[in-house]
């Protein structure tokens, strides 16, 4: 018979282990005793099909249990639409071979803005798989976070990014001579070569950016990209750019501009200033060189990630937890050859 422990052992065991394996068992348990593939399975089953969720593809509460696959993983039938299902179809993580476990770590990963070679190495998954999985969860991450509303002082500034192609191989004919990797577009001003981000951040840290178009920006851009995002009883703060002054008093919200040098401004007792949103490209900028080169088609889910991040002023934990809960649960069907096939500069 296999030696299992009660707790009662497992605490005298416990006690016996040097004070570093000590250290190194209480360091794990917090985080990984809950993401065991049962448990991940338990809490699919719970989320997207028992109570009042019923079947996946239709709704209907006539489910049944419908036997358990090789792997443990347990199969559903609809009365109502006799389509058979599992816990996680029509989710992030349907049609791929790996466990939910792995899943859960590679979110971790995610949540401490690992490479893709060190998720790979983490998770013991190939490149490829730890580059469609990163776009799996950024593209679901993309449909359930979709705009915040940014209220209160929002400074809002934009900042850009070299154009890069990477990544488009199929009939992708480059509109240019391709750059020798590792440097940047030579190009000096605001060429077709770079992307505008325009971003904005609030006093109480909330964050949205999203790619425009290239070159310079508009108010064209600038109303597409922060419609509904800044409340109309904010204080927008920007530099001198027209094309800020245009959106503001069009969404009736009260402006506040610099001057040429960017100086903070006084208005009415109160400093405003644009170093808040200064900083936060800077923060972008760091997180962004952690992947070396991002392709401009998946600059905007990298803007995402970057948002999830940023606006999470929860613990690491918290975090986790909704990563976990969303991502898992979220109704999505992505296949990893759809990946690909967005446009390769911004569509606006
Ligand atoms: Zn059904």
């Amino acid at each position: 018979m296999a030696d299992t422990l009660n707790l009662k052992e497992v605490i005298i065991a416990y006690r016996k282990l040097s004070f570093s394996d000590q250290a190194a068992f209480y360091a794990m348990v917090p985080n990984d005793f809950c993401l065991t593939d049962g448990n991940l399975q338990s809490f699919l089953i719970e989320t997207r099909i028992s109570a009042d969720h019923g079947c996946i593809y239709c709704g209907s509460s006539h489910v049944v249990k419908n036997g358990i696959r090789k792997d443990g993983t347990q199969r559903f039938l609809c009365r109502d639409c006799k389509k058979s299902f599992l816990p996680t179809s029509e989710s992030v993580t349907s049609r791929t071979r790996k466990t939910l476990s792995v899943w859960a770590s590679y979110l971790k990963c995610m949540l401490d803005k690992k490479t893709l070679r060190e998720a790979s190495e983490e998770c013991g998954i190939s490149m490829s798989t730890a580059f469609s999985w990163r776009h799996k969860i950024l593209d679901a991450l993309h449909e359930i976070n979709g705009k915040v509303l940014l209220d209160g002082t929002v400074e809002a500034d934009e900042t850009f990014f070299d154009v890069s192609y990477k990544g488009n191989h199929k009939n992708f004919e480059l509109p240019r001579e391709p750059h020798k990797r590792g440097h940047s577009v030579r190009t000096k001003g605001l060429s077709s070569e770079k992307v505008c981000v325009p971003c904005a951040v609030n006093d109480a840290g909330f964050s949205y950016a999203r790619p425009g178009k290239t070159g310079k920006v508009s108010s064209d851009c600038i109303k597409k990209i922060f419609d509904g995002v800044i409340a109309p009883g904010a204080v927008l703060c920007t530099d001198n750019e027209k094309a800020y002054a245009g959106f503001a008093s069009s969404q009736g919200i009260r402006l506040v501009q610099t001057d040429t040098d960017c100086r903070v401004t006084h208005r009415q007792g109160k400093a405003y200033g644009i170093q808040r949103i200064n900083a936060w490209h800077s923060r972008l900028k760091g997180f962004l060189h952690r992947f070396r080169g991002v392709s401009t088609k998946y600059l905007e889910n990298y803007l995402v990630w970057n948002d999830v991040l940023e606006n999470s002023q929860r613990s690491r934990e918290e975090v986790m937890e909704l990563l976990l809960s969303q991502i898992l649960t979220v109704r999505i069907s992505l296949r990893n050859r759809d990946i690909p096939c967005r446009p390769p500069l911004p569509a606006l």
